[in-house]
């Protein structure tokens, strides 16, 4: 079933476990995470970015999420998000589209300037009922390119928040984005600058750029605050491969459905493990 993000956050932030966000871009993506919420019966963020309204259109997309989300996901709360939203456009279009989250990303302005963008996409998400997320720090996206300065300060943290009114705030603790960290081993987070930020805002707090990151890790992040885990490198990673493969051992099959449903498959089985991890199962 189709869910306001804020009936599952509330609930993951009293129970302390976090809830998994994966991205998708096609209707095969989203079937594979559906799936696994589904198979294990927990909660579930489907979230699309704007290079994938780019890519799908928005009203296909968010027509395949919330359809699925009602009529496969019977009793599975399933919740749209917005990820990395740049601009209000996009915003605005999303919040009219249904989604009941959005994420307004503005960390790569000075601080005053990602007070403003962030307050105005709050304020608008507000008045239509809808919770809004923003970041503060950057998350890079290779190993080598972490510096002092891309993370998030526990002071500045409770700054933003207070000015800004976000229902969410995504951290820069050491993670970070995308495939080229897949190949470097698993970036350390800084446990102790989470454990102040969360002390000091005191808000369900986003990790990004979560994907490869061990049990041991997602598990003490939860610990201290995190409620929320995107992964989309893991889920795109996962299901190119598994496309890959059966294109190279079957070369003589034409059906896209056969070709696609060992993708499907893969996609369900890593948000299954994703799940578990995170502690959002059997609710
Ligand atoms: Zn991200």
């Amino acid at each position: 079933m189709l869910i306001h993000l804020r009936e599952i956050l509330k609930e993951a932030q009293n129970e302390g476990y976090a809830l998994g966000a994966f991205n998708t871009s096609n209707l095969e993506i989203t079937l594979g995470i559906i799936n696994g919420a589904t198979a294990k019966k927990s909660p579930v963020i489907v979230q699309v970015s704007e290079a994938t309204i780019d890519y799908a259109g928005l009203k296909p997309i968010t027509h395949i999420v919330q359809t699925i989300a009602k009529s496969r996901a019977i009793n599975i709360p399933v919740a749209l998000h917005l990820d990395h939203g740049k601009n209000f456009r996009s915003i605005a279009e999303c919040i009219k589209a249904g989604f009941s989250s959005i994420m307004i990303d503005a960390s790569d302005l000075p601080f005053d300037e990602n007070v403003a963008l962030t307050k105005q996409a709050v304020d608008y998400a507000h008045k239509h009922g809808v919770l809004a997320q923003g970041e503060l720090g950057a998350v890079v996206r290779d190993i080598s390119q972490i510096r002092e300065a891309f993370l998030t300060d526990p002071d500045q943290a409770a700054e933003f928040v207070k000015a800004t009114g976000v229902d969410t705030l995504a951290v820069s603790i050491g993670n970070v984005h995308g495939i080229i960290k897949m190949r470097q081993g698993v970036p350390k987070l800084d446990f102790e600058r989470l454990k102040a930020i969360y002390e000091k805002v005191e808000i369900p707090l986003v990790l990004h750029g979560a994907s490869g990151l061990v049990k041991e890790e997602i598990r003490k992040a939860i610990e201290l605050g995190i409620r929320i885990i995107n992964i989309h490198t893991e889920v795109d990673l996962t299901f190119t491969q598994a496309l890959r493969w059966t294109l190279i051992k079957s070369p003589e099959e034409v059906d896209p459905r056969k070709i696609f449903s060992q993708a499907i498959k893969a996609v369900q089985k890593i948000v299954e493990e994703k799940l578990e991890m995170f502690g959002s199962v059997n609710l």
